[in-house]
């Protein structure tokens, strides 16, 4: 699915009933598209859900208080990204199940 069909789908659903929606992109070009414009976007970082590695990534919602933890800002060591790309594809590409549990948590307020 295209970027410009998912988020078309996303308005259509949020016409028909839909309350949230959180699309998660690691940081780069999307931020710059057209279709992300005036939507909401959070820069968190997978490090304060947990993860070894810092893994900087955007976050767009249209919950109002989403309380994300804030981008990390060091003060911790962080695992090199390359000992998370020895592992397998779908593995390197799961977010933190803090972070999961974080945004079912405030999706279902
Ligand atoms: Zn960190």
């Amino acid at each position: 699915m295209t970027n410009v069909k998912m988020w078309g789908l996303i308005d259509h659903l949020l016409l028909h009933g839909t309350k949230y929606y959180f699309v998660e992109n690691p940081r780069g070009r999307m931020r710059h598209m057209p279709f992300v414009e005036g939507r909401k976007r959070y820069g968190i970082t997978y490090c304060s859900y947990g993860r070894p590695s810092m893994k900087p990534t955007d976050i767009w919602t249209n919950h109002k208080e989403p309380g994300f933890l804030p981008f990390c800002k060091g003060g911790h060591k962080h695992a090199d990204w390359s000992s998370e790309v020895k592992r397998d594809y779908l593995s390197r590409g799961e977010m933190p199940i803090d972070l999961c549990n974080h945004i079912a948590s405030v999706a279902a307020l």
